[in-house]
């Protein structure tokens, strides 16, 4: 799904992956024809990523190590990383932060059946007990209703489920 942070996705590093078709088929994909883009790839349907190839650039190891733990520190430190929960909830709107929005429209910190926005950063959504799939979406579609309502902006979930489009 292309996942990326602080300036990299895995299309940047990525030279070729060897993927199975549903026919049965081994084929070796370099990444320009992947088709990658924000969070998903331009596969068909179906295709099992198999293996992957990664290239990276040489450095020191203590200026990468240094590097890691600085971004460790940041997210530890921004994000409830520690808590039950699957990251981000909804993608950015173009220019704008979503968990403004949340804020703004006073979901930071709500919770619905155990399904609560993080108190630490609201685009997160936490399972603090026993929460159901349900309870999350009940929650998720809360603030979607709210700052569309408010705002007039469609918030689109960060990942996109299996039956749904938006
Ligand atoms: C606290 C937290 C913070 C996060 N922050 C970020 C972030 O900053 N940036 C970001 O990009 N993501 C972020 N994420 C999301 C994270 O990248 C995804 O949860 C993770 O990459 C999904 O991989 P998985 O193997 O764990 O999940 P899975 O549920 O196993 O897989 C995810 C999807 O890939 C499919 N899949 C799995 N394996 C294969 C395969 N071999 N071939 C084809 N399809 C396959 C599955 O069917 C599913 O649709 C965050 C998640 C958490 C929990």
């Amino acid at each position: 799904m292309n996942a990326g942070a602080y300036g990299c996705e895995v299309k940047d590093r990525l030279l070729h992956a060897i993927a199975l078709s549903p026919e049965g088929i081994l084929h070796t994909v370099p990444v320009a024809d992947i088709g990658y883009y924000y969070r998903g790839h331009s596969l068909p349907p179906g295709w099992i990523f198999v293996s992957a190839t990664f290239a990276l650039e040489p450095g020191d190891p203590h200026a990468i190590t240094n590097h890691m733990e600085t971004i460790m520190e940041k997210r530890t430190a921004t994000q409830p990383v520690r808590s039950r929960t699957a990251g981000s909830t909804f993608r950015n709107p173009p220019g704008a932060k979503v968990w403004e929005f949340i804020d703004k429209v006073g979901l930071r910190g709500k919770i619905i059946d155990g399904a609560q926005f993080s108190e630490l950063h609201c685009n997160f959504m936490i399972n603090t007990g026993a929460a159901t799939a349900a309870a999350l979406e009940q929650l998720g579609e809360l603030a979607r209703e709210k700052v569309l309502a408010e705002y007039g902006i469609t918030l689109q979930w960060e990942v996109v489920r299996l039956g749904r489009t938006t």
